[in-house]
C-alpha cells in the first residue's frame, strides 16, 4: 500500500518577487532531501505546494522528518479520490469514523476551473454531509478540525491528517552566518533561528581541551548532530581556547576575564567567518541574563568583530528560550554537565560595565594576531549530513558525518 503526502511550502516563499522562483527550488529541493531513503517520490508540484507518493510503512518517518523541515508550513496524507461530490463523500466517511471533535469547517480549492460546483458550494455540500454524520458544528474561525479538498482536473485530494511543519525558508537562500555555540541551552537556538530565516549557518565552538577534559566539544558535537536536521550539512569548528585564556589569565584583571573570552571568540570566529564566506556571526546572548551580557559588556563585546553580531535571543526570556530548546531537541544535550572554558577560571565578580579603555589596554598586551593564528591552525573541522546515505531503517535517523579531521585537511 501506498500514502499520499501533500507538502504546503511557507507563504512567505511566495512573496519574493523576482527571488521567488529561486526560493522555491530551493525549497523544493530541500523538502525532497528531507525524505531521502523512505522511497518517497514526487507525483506533483504546484507553486506552493508538493505531492508525494511513498510506502505506507514510511509514513510515520516522513512524518517526523516533514515536522522540522523548514520551509514546510504544513503536511498532511491525503486520499485521492474521483472528482465528484459523490466520490468526496464517501472518502469523508471513511476518516470520519475517528470522529472526536465539536466543530469543523470544510475548505476546498478549485485548481480545475471546469468543476461543475464553486469552491464555496463544495464546502457547503460536504460540510451539512460532515454535520449530518457526526453532529458536530461548522466553525470558520478556531474549528477543531479542517478538511481541505483540492479539486484538480480528473481528481481530487481530501486531506485526511493534517499536520504543521516549522515554517521558516530553506537554508542559504540568506546567505551564510558562522553561530557561536556554547555547550548551553541558549546558543543553539540561536543558530536555529538564524537557520529558519534562510541562513546557512556554520558553526564554532571554543573548548579547553586540552587544560580540561573535552567534555564540550563532546557536547558541541552532540548539539551539531540535532541541528543537522534542519540545515542537511552543517560544518562545526572546534577551536582550542586554552592558550588564549592562559594569556588572558596572566594579563588581565580578574573581572575582565570573561569579556575578553569573549572578545577572542568573537575574533576568531570572524576569521572563520571571512574562510567560511559569512557576512555575519551569531551567538546566543538575551540582555541582561547574566554578568556577561549587560548592555556597557555587550558593547565592549561587539568592538572586537568587525561583521555583524546577530543576537536573536536578545529579547526573549529563559522560559520561552527553553521551551524552544525542548521543541528542537536541543535541551536534553544542554543540561548535560560540563566543563566550558567560560567558566574556567571565572571570577565571583564580573564586571557588569566593562570599561572600554581597560579591556584595550591589556589587548595591547596580548599577540592578538598570533593567537588568532594559532587557534585557526589547531582547530578541527567536523561536517555533518543528515538524512544519512543509508536507507530507511535502524540508522536512519543519525546524522552521517562525512568527514573529521583538521581543517583545510
Ligand atoms: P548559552 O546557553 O548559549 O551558553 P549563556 O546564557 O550561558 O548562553 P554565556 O555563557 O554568557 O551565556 O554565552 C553567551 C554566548 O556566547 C553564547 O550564547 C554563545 O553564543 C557564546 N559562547 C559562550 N561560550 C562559548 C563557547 N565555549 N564556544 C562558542 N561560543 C560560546
Ligand atoms: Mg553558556
Amino acid at each position: 500500500m501506498e500514502t499520499l503526502v501533500l507538502v504546503n511550502l511557507f507563504h512567505e516563499l511566495a512573496l519574493k518577487g523576482g527571488n521567488r522562483p529561486l526560493f522555491l527550488k530551493r525549497a523544493k529541493a530541500h523538502v525532497q532531501r528531507a525524505l531521502k531513503g523512505t522511497e518517497a517520490r514526487l507525483e506533483a508540484l504546484w507553486p506552493l505546494a508538493l505531492l508525494f507518493r511513498l510506502p505506507q510503512e514510511a509514513w510515520p518517518e516522513a512524518r517526523a522528518r516533514l515536522g522540522e523541515t523548514l520551509g514546510v508550513e504544513s503536511f498532511a496524507r491525503v486520499l485521492r479520490t474521483a472528482p465528484d461530490l459523490e466520490a468526496l463523500k464517501a472518502a469523508l466517511a471513511g476518516i470520519l469514523e475517528d470522529g472526536g471533535f465539536a466543530s469543523f469547517r470544510i475548505r476546498a480549492q478549485r485548481s480545475d476551473k471546469g468543476f461543475p460546483l464553486t469552491s464555496p458550494e463544495v464546502e457547503r455540500l460536504l460540510g451539512a454531509f460532515v454535520r449530518e454524520r457526526t453532529g458536530a458544528q461548522v466553525r470558520l474561525k478556531g474549528a477543531e478540525r479542517e478538511f481541505r479538498v483540492r479539486l484538480l482536473p480528473g481528481a481530487a485530494l481530501l486531506e485526511a491528517e493534517r499536520h504543521l511543519g516549522p515554517g521558516g525558508l530553506p537554508p542559504g537562500v540568506s546567505g551564510k552566518v558562522v553561530a557561536l555555540l556554547s555547550g548551553g541551552i541558549d546558543s543553539p537556538v540561536a543558530a536555529y533561528r538564524l537557520m529558519r530565516r534562510g541562513a546557512e549557518v556554520a558553526l564554532v565552538h571554543f573548548h579547553p581541551f586540552p587544560l580540561l577534559p573535552g567534555g564540550s566539544r563532546e557536547k558541541a558535537k552532540a548539539l551539531a548532530e540535532r541541528l543537522v536536521r534542519f540545515q542537511h550539512r552543517l560544518r562545526l569548528h572546534l577551536v582550542p581556547f586554552s592558550e588564549v585564556q592562559r594569556q588572558i589569565l596572566l594579563e588581565a584583571p580578574k573581572a575582565y576575564r570573561v569579556v575578553l573570552y569573549r572578545r577572542f571568540m568573537l575574533r576568531i570566529a570572524e576569521a572563520i567567518a571571512r574562510e567560511e564566506g559569512a557576512l555575519a556571526l551569531a551567538t546566543g546572548d538575551s540582555l541582561g541574563q547574566v554578568a556577561s551580557q549587560t548592555l556597557e559588556n555587550l558593547h565592549a563585546m561587539n568592538g572586537a568583530a568587525t561583521l555583524p553580531v546577530f543576537r536573536p535571543l536578545i529579547g526573549m526570556d529563559k522560559q520561552e528560550i527553553k521551551a524552544e530548546a525542548l521543541r528542537l531537541g536541543t535541551y536534553a544535550i544542554s543540561i548535560l554537565p560540563d566543563e566550558e572554558c567560560c567558566t574556567l577560571f571565572a571570577p565571583k565578580h564580573p564586571v557588569t560595565r566593562a570599561d572600554l579603555e581597560v579591556v584595550l589596554e591589556v589587548e595591547r598586551r596580548l599577540p592578538l594576531k598570533d593567537l588568532v593564528a594559532l587557534a585557526l591552525r589547531e582547530r578541527e573541522v567536523v561536517a555533518y549530513a543528515w538524512p544519512g546515505r543509508k536507507p530507511l531503517g535502524e540508522k536512519a535517523g543519525q546524522a552521517f558525518i562525512m568527514e573529521h579531521g583538521p581543517a583545510g585537511g
